[in-house]
């Protein structure tokens, strides 16, 4: 028998990791396809009038065993993969997208859909089952199920073009990434370089059989080099050749593709009722329109640019004793650097020991216990894929089962870079019965040796709890819907668990219990807990502002007021977005839009202000915290009930003001950062 089709639903059965052999991965998939598509027939020939339970529900559960397989294919070829697996994956993906456009083009299937969602208001239903028809209904409808022959014809050929043009940015981009090399024969001209960079760029060097060192415009070579090379001239030249990727005129520039991209989606959009892009993308968002996105953007835009402007000022006023009569783009990393290292001089090394893996770990549960009662016990009668991995049962404060933890934090060949939350099982309630979740925490810290033990730095111990805040949402999860369980919210809500999370760390109750010196017991100086607060908002008014810029780029990008795209010139229509932004001079020769991969090759159009909302959002929620106590039950029994509990099942913005009692503003985080006295 496939161990992967067999149940592990019941209590503490979990995934028969020892069992599953790469073999059994393919036949598992067709399996699975087979009987998924089966179910979905039934729906479909059902002669009985459509109603909530024979259709929505039906719907919902169908395909729960090709959702289990893929769970544990796709998290083990990111944890613990091989070539073989690699390559099933490349064969199964196509049956997967085949299997769910089957679906979503599935026009009878559709009618029966849309016939409950018509009649919604005479069901009765509660807000969990009203939320599932209509994300259900909407997942037809915003992939053209509504549209005429012709236009559902058009919206595909659209489809096809978009998916082509944002592979040709993304490989135009990649071209002049590697097109670059900036080759160096002379070590005096690399004062500054750390030793770490100064060999990954000799072992470049030896790689393609030249002399000396080699820089890259890959982020592993160029960060470093413009946070540390004394040289202006030559960090002048790696900037202008980072910022005119694309934007050269040759066979690799990405200009007309961008104008193209911004057209199509935009005539996307008109096709399905929508006045905008933006507005498409943003209905299913926390945000919901795009006024309240650019108002959020403008308020936080208007309160950080006094602090912003004065930042570069005393940036500027730093590398004027370095003979720097401008600041420009190529000096900003290189003085914030040296600045930094003269305002808060420490070092991040002089931390690790009071950071050891297993009391942060012990940190995280102890907050989690504190606030919402779980415990974590270790347990050892679960599979693991490798013996890396560490098993916890996690219960509640009357004991009752509330879900399995995966712990997996060291890196190997086999696993992606990274941090990662994921699950094996999520959490939903059938026939009665709370089927509880199977959840995972995947990391790439340090390993300890025979002599010493795993030590993280602040910045690990912060990406730790992160993730541990991303798991607690999984595993708090307790709603009747699979696909509203969990995670399975909005973009823009999604990390205000997992930030929120983080905020514990700095706090000086919270490191007395954990941080505590591997060889000595001592608790982490104050002192040090302070520095660590305080360079964690240095020159945040100009991060704030390069934030706001992007995000307000990507914006305007998708709710344009000309529509003659052909008309406009892409560098033009770039420096009015950043008129309000920008604190360098522009650099004629340079172009964020050509190269901006996260909007035009990736899922981020529309989106690139999630990174600030989250912050506004977690800062916000983080302050009740602090008002009523770090520690406080009650507003912890509250964030589970509103928040981490809930899934999907209600909008965001109606969730967070239950939990808050207001909407989210951004004072809080403005506050945190020092930009609001
Ligand atoms: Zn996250």
């Amino acid at each position: 028998m496939n161990p992967l089709l067999q149940e592990f639903n019941t209590p503490y059965t979990t995934a028969p990791f020892s069992k599953i052999k790469n073999e059994h991965y393919k036949p598992a998939f067709e399996a699975a396809i087979k009987i998924a598509k089966e179910e979905i027939n039934a729906i479909v020939e059902n002669t009985e009038v459509p109603t909530f339970d024979n259709t929505t529900v039906s719907l919902e559960n169908s395909g729960e065993l090709l959702g289990r397989i893929s769970s544990v294919f796709f998290n083990l070829n990111s944890a613990e993969t091989n070539d073989e697996m690699q390559k099933i994956a490349q064969e199964i993906s196509p049956w997967l997208s085949e299997f769910s456009n089957d679906i979503r083009l599935n026009q009878e299937l559709f009618k029966k859909v849309k016939s409950v969602y018509n009649s919604k208001t005479t069901l009765n239903l509660n807000t969990e089952e009203a939320m599932l028809l209509e994300k259900q209904y909407k997942s037809f409808s915003r992939n053209g199920a509504n549209l005429e022959k012709n236009d559902k014809d058009t919206l595909r050929e659209i489809d096809m073009m978009l998916s082509k043009l944002s592979l040709q940015f993304g490989e135009n981009a990649l071209a002049e990434t590697n097109a670059y090399e900036l080759h160096i024969t002379d070590i005096s001209q690399l004062k500054g370089l750390p030793e770490g960079a100064l060999e990954a760029a000799k072992q470049t060097a030896t790689q393609k059989e030249k002399e000396g060192w080699l820089f890259t415009l890959d982020y592993p070579s160029y960060v470093p080099f413009m946070t540390y090379l004394n040289d202006r001239n030559l960090r002048k030249e790696m900037a202008i050749a980072f910022g005119k990727k694309s934007f050269q005129g040759n066979e690799h520039d990405n200009q007309a593709i961008v104008l193209e991209i911004v057209e199509l989606r935009h005539q996307r959009a008109n096709l399905l009722g929508y006045a905008t892009h933006a507005r498409f993308v943003l209905e299913e968002r926390m945000a919901e329109t795009p006024e309240t996105v650019l108002n959020f953007s403008n308020e936080l835009l208007q309160k950080a640019k006094p602090a912003a402007k004065k930042e570069f000022e005393s940036l500027s006023n730093f590398a004027k004793k370095d003979g720097i009569d401008t600041l420009q783009k190529w000096d900003g990393a290189y003085y914030s650097e040296k600045l930094k290292k003269e305002l808060f001089d420490f070092d991040e090394e002089a931390l690790k020991p009071y950071f050891k893996l297993e009391n942060v770990i012990e940190g995280a549960f102890t907050v989690a216990n504190k606030l919402f009662g779980l415990s974590f016990e270790e347990v050892f009668d679960i599979e693991k894929y490798h013996e890396d991995v560490k098993t916890y049962k996690v219960t509640d404060e009357e004991e009752a089962y509330i879900a399995i933890f995966y712990a997996d934090f060291f890196p190997r060949p086999g696993k992606r870079n990274g941090a990662w939350m994921t699950s094996y099982k999520s959490q939903y309630i059938k026939n009665g019965e709370n089927s509880r979740p199977h959840i995972s925490n995947v990391c790439n810290f340090t390993k300890p040796t025979a002599t010493k033990p795993s030590l993280l730095t602040f910045n690990e111990v912060t990406t730790l709890f992160h993730e541990f805040g991303h798991g607690l949402h999984g595993m708090l999860a307790n709603t009747t819907y699979n696909s509203l369980s969990g995670t399975s919210v909005s973009w823009d809500f999604v990390e205000l668990p997992s930030q929120i999370f983080e905020n514990w760390c700095y706090e000086e109750d919270v490191l007395k219990l954990f941080a505590k010196h591997y060889e000595t017991g001592e608790i982490i100086p104050m002192e040090l807990v302070k520095k660590i607060k305080d360079a964690a908002s240095f020159l945040e008014g100009m991060q704030t502002l390069r934030q706001l810029s992007f995000g307000l780029l990507d914006m305007s990008w998708h709710s344009p007021s000309e529509i003659d795209f052909k008309k406009l010139s892409v560098k033009e229509f770039e420096t009015a977005c950043f008129s309000d932004t920008q604190l360098y001079p522009d650099v004629a020769e340079n172009c964020m839009s050509t190269s901006f991969s996260h909007i035009f090759q990736g899922g981020y159009s529309a989106g690139y202000y999630s990174y600030k909302w989250a912050e506004v959002l977690d800062a916000d929620a983080f302050e009740y915290f602090k008002q009523e106590g770090i520690f406080n039950k009650e507003i912890g029994e509250k964030f589970k009930n509103t928040v981490l509990s809930q899934g999907g099942t209600q909008k965001p913005m109606d969730l967070y003001t239950q939990f808050r009692g207001k909407k989210p503003n951004s004072d809080a985080l403005l506050k945190r950062a020092g930009l609001l006295k």
